[in-house]
C-alpha cells in the first residue's frame, strides 16, 4: 500500500513541472489548471486523424487532411509579401501548397521537383483552387509514418499553443507516480478498468474521438461517482453522532394533535412515522429525508414528530423556503396543537425589531417550544435553549454543505428531518442524498381523485370561461398561473397583472392577484381572502409553487406552460387535487410548440406520478438543469452522465455499502481529486 503522508504527484503545483515557466503557468491558470491533476483530468475532446491519405478529388474545405502528391512546379514571386507557391498533383487533381515567410532554398529541399511527398494541413479554397497554407507536416514518401497519425485536440485558451500543451501533458504522464491508485487489482480486473496511470495515458493518447463508453473513460466516471459517495458517507458519519440525551415521551401531546387533525393516517404514513420515531428514540442523531410527491401528506408527519420531541422537553425549529409557506405551517400547527400547552411562534425576515427581540429571548428561555420561519431561523444571534429537532420543508434547495452546516448548528443532540416533494431519479438518489436515511411516502391519502390534465392552445381560451363559471357556482376555486409579473417588451409571455384585469372583467370582485413583488402583509391578505373564499380565482406567478394547501381549489390554469420545466409543472399541478373533489389542470400554450415542449406536455398529460415524471424528464432533457438542483450547491459531475452511466452509479452504490464500516484512508486522494476532502475537513472539525 502506498505511503499516504507523501504529497501525491497528482496534487503537485503545475509550476513544479520542468518546462513550465512563469508565463506558461499564468496561461495554464487562466485555463483553471493549477495542479497536475487539473491537467490530467482535462481530456482531449476529439482527435485529428492524419493517418488516412485523401485523394485530391475528395477534399473537404476546412478539414485537416493528409495528401500524397507529386511536386510539379514552383512559383516564387519576387514581390515582397507575396507567398511562395508550389503546385502539386495526384492523378485526380491539382493543389497549391502556399508558404508565407519560408525561404526558397528550404522549400526546394522539402519539396523537390517531380518527387512524391506526403503533406498534412488544413484545406482552403482560394481563387477556385484548393490549397494548403503553411502545412504542418511535409515528409518524403518513405517516411510518411513520421506524420503523427492521430493527434488529440484540447480546448485551449489564449496563449496556449497545441504543441507546447501537448508536451507538458506527455511530460506529466511520463512522471506519473505508480502509487496513485486506490482500487485493488481484483476490483480493477472485475470491472475491466485499467490502473489510473494507464487510464490517463490511454485517454490522453486516444485513437478515436472522445468516447464516453470506453473502459478508460468509464474508470474516470466511476472515480468521480465513488468520490462523491465517499464524501456523502463521510459527511453522514459526522452528522450521525451519538446523542447525549435520548428523547421520546410519546402520547402526551401526540394524541391531541392526531385528534385535531381528524383524518386517519394512511399505512404509508404510519410506516414512516415509526421510522422517524425509531430515530428519535435511538441514541444516534436522526438525519432523515422524507420524500413524497406533492400532496402525499408529509406535513402532518413532521408535526407529529415535533410533538414527540416537544413532549420530551425539547424545542423544535421548522424551516420553510418561503414566508407564505412558513406561515401556513405555523397556522396549521396552531390548529393542531390546540388544547396542548405548546407555545409556538414564527420568525421571518420581516418580523419587526421589537417582536423579534422578544422571540429571541423567549427562545433562549425556553418560553417557546416550537418556532417556525425561513432561513432567518439559523442566524448566529438566535440561541436555542435546547433544540431537539430541526424540520426543513422542501429541502432540495439546500445542498450537502448546507445540510452539514445545519447539523452543526443544531448541535449533537439535535435530530434533523428534511422533507422534499422533488422526485429524483433513482440513479441520482444516492449521489444527492447518500448522507441521509431516506423514507419514501408513495401512496397519497385515499380520498383523492386523479387530476385531469388538458393541453390547449391559447386561442381556445374562451372555452375555459364556462368551466370556471360552473366551478365557481359549486363554491370551488381556481388558480391561474402566468410566468411574468409585468408585461415585458422582450418576452412574449403572459403577465399576472394584465391577466388579472382581463379576468376581473369577466368575474368582477371574485379575482385576487398575488406575486413575488408584494410584501408579506399584502400577500397574507390575499392568501387569507382566498382561503376564506372571499375570492374565487387567484391569479398568481409561481409564488404558490411550494407546499401551500387550499383544499377547495380544484382547477389550475397554467399559461405559457411550455416555458416551465416538467417538475415545476408537476409541482404547480399539485396545488390542486388535495381535497375531495375532482380536479382539472389546463396547460395553455401560445403557438409553435417545439417538439421537446410537446413531448413534455404529453408526459404530464399521461401521468401524475412525480417519480415517473422525473425519470422521463431526465431522459428527455438530460440531467443538466432538471429539478432545480443547480441551486443545491452540489457540483455537477464533470464526467459522469446519469443516463449513459447508470450502471456505474449502481456499481458505486454497491461498493460504498461494502466499505461503510471502514475508514476511508486509502481513498483520501480520490476525495481530493474531486475537491471533496477540503469541505469535509472544514465542516467536520
Ligand atoms: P405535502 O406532502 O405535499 O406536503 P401536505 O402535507 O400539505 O402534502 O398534505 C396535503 C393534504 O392532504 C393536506 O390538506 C392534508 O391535510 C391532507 N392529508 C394528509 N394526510 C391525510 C390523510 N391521512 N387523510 C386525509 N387527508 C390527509
Ligand atoms: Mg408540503
Amino acid at each position: 500500500m502506498k505511503n499516504l503522508n507523501k504529497n501525491s504527484f497528482l496534487f503537485k503545483d503545475i509550476s513544479s513541472i520542468k518546462g513550465v515557466g512563469k508565463i506558461l503557468e499564468k496561461y495554464l491558470k487562466n485555463k483553471k489548471v493549477d495542479k497536475v491533476k487539473d491537467l490530467l483530468l482535462d481530456l482531449p475532446y476529439e482527435v485529428t486523424d492524419r493517418s488516412k491519405i485523401t485523394s485530391l478529388n475528395k477534399l473537404e474545405i476546412g478539414k485537416i487532411t493528409t495528401i500524397q502528391v507529386t511536386v510539379e512546379k514552383y512559383n516564387f514571386p519576387r514581390i515582397r509579401n507575396l507567398p511562395n507557391k508550389v503546385i502539386c498533383s495526384d492523378k485526380n487533381n491539382k493543389i497549391n501548397i502556399i508558404f508565407f515567410n519560408s525561404r526558397e532554398g528550404y522549400i526546394r529541399k522539402i519539396l523537390p521537383l517531380n518527387k512524391e511527398v506526403v503533406i498534412s494541413g488544413k484545406i482552403n479554397f482560394y481563387k477556385q483552387q484548393y490549397q494548403i497554407t503553411n502545412p504542418t507536416y511535409v515528409n518524403e514518401i518513405n517516411s510518411k509514418d513520421k506524420i503523427t497519425k492521430i493527434f488529440p485536440k484540447y480546448n485551449l485558451t489564449e496563449g496556449l499553443k497545441e504543441k507546447i500543451y501537448r508536451n507538458i501533458i506527455l511530460k506529466v504522464l511520463s512522471n506519473f507516480d505508480k502509487d496513485d491508485e486506490w482500487y485493488s487489482e481484483k476490483f480493477l480486473k472485475e470491472n475491466k478498468f485499467n490502473k489510473l496511470e494507464q487510464t490517463l495515458k490511454n485517454l490522453h493518447n486516444p485513437k478515436t474521438n472522445k468516447d464516453i463508453n470506453s473502459n478508460d473513460y468509464r474508470r474516470l466516471v466511476f472515480d468521480e461517482i465513488f468520490s462523491n459517495l465517499l464524501y456523502l458517507s463521510k459527511s453522514r458519519k459526522i452528522v450521525k453522532v451519538k446523542k447525549i440525551i435520548k428523547k421520546f415521551d410519546k402520547k402526551k401531546i401526540t394524541d391531541i394533535v392526531l385528534k385535531n387533525f381528524g383524518y386517519k393516517l394512511t399505512d404509508g404514513q404510519l410506516k414512516i412515522l415509526s421510522e422517524i420515531e425509531n430515530d428519535i428514540r435511538s441514541n444516534h442523531r436522526m438525519f432523515r429525508l422524507l420524500q413524497g410527491d406533492v400532496g402525499s401528506g408529509k406535513t402532518i408527519l413532521s408535526l407529529i414528530s415535533a410533538s414527540n420531541v416537544i413532549s420530551s422537553n425539547h424545542q423544535v425549529a421548522f424551516m420553510a423556503p418561503t414566508e407564505i409557506l412558513a406561515n401556513q405551517h405555523f397556522q396549521l400547527a396552531k390548529k393542531l396543537f390546540k388544547g396542548t400547552n405548546v407555545i409556538s411562534s414564527i420568525l421571518t425576515g420581516k418580523t419587526n425589531y421589537k417582536e423579534k427581540n422578544k422571540i429571541l429571548s423567549m427562545l433562549e428561555n425556553k418560553a417557546i417550544n416550537f418556532i417556525f420561519g425561513t432561513h432567518s431561523l439559523f442566524q448566529n444571534k438566535i440561541k436555542f435553549s435546547n433544540l431537539g429537532l430541526i424540520i426543513i420543508d422542501e429541502q432540495h434547495k439546500f445542498g450537502v454543505n448546507q445540510r452539514l452546516r445545519l447539523a452543526k448548528k443544531g448541535g449533537k443532540n439535535c435530530d434533523l428531518l428534511l422533507m422534499s416533494a422533488t422526485p429524483i431519479p433513482r440513479t441520482m438518489m444516492l449521489s444527492y442524498f447518500g448522507d441521509m436515511d431516506i423514507s419514501r411516502l408513495k401512496e397519497k391519502p385515499k380520498n383523492r381523485h386523479e387530476i385531469l390534465t388538458l393541453v390547449k392552445p391559447e386561442r381556445k381560451i374562451d372555452e375555459i370561461w364556462p368551466l370556471l363559471k360552473s366551478e365557481i357556482s359549486m363554491n370551488r376555486q381556481i388558480f391561474w398561473i402566468c410566468p411574468l409579473i409585468d408585461e415585458s417588451k422582450t418576452l412574449n409571455y403572459s403577465s399576472v397583472k394584465k391577466k388579472f384585469n382581463q379576468i376581473n372583467k369577466i368575474f368582477p370582485n371574485q379575482v385576487g392577484l398575488i406575486h413575488g413583488n408584494l410584501n408579506k402583509e399584502e400577500k397574507n391578505l390575499i392568501l387569507n381572502k382566498f382561503l376564506n373564499k372571499m375570492i374565487k380565482i387567484l391569479v398568481s406567478t409561481t409564488v404558490i409553487e411550494v407546499g401551500i394547501d387550499f383544499p377547495d381549489a380544484n382547477t389550475i390554469v397554467i399559461e405559457d406552460s411550455n416555458k416551465f420545466g416538467l417538475s415545476q409543472l408537476h409541482q404547480l399541478r399539485g396545488r390542486v387535487g388535495r381535497g375531495k373533489n375532482k380536479s382539472i389542470c389546463i396547460l395553455l400554450y401560445k403557438n409553435n410548440l417545439s417538439a421537446n415542449a410537446k413531448e413534455r406536455l404529453k408526459i404530464l398529460k399521461s401521468t401524475n406520478d412525480g417519480f415517473e415524471i422525473a425519470e422521463k424528464d431526465m431522459s428527455l432533457r438530460g440531467f443538466g438543469d432538471i429539478l432545480g438542483f443547480q441551486q443545491s450547491g452540489i457540483k455537477n459531475f464533470k464526467f459522469a452522465d446519469p443516463i449513459h452511466h447508470k450502471d456505474l452509479f449502481f456499481l458505486a452504490e454497491e461498493n460504498i455499502k461494502k466499505i461503510e464500516g471502514e475508514n476511508f484512508k486509502k481513498y483520501e486522494n480520490l476525495l481530493k481529486l474531486y475537491d471533496r476532502a477540503e469541505i469535509i475537513h472544514e465542516i467536520g472539525n
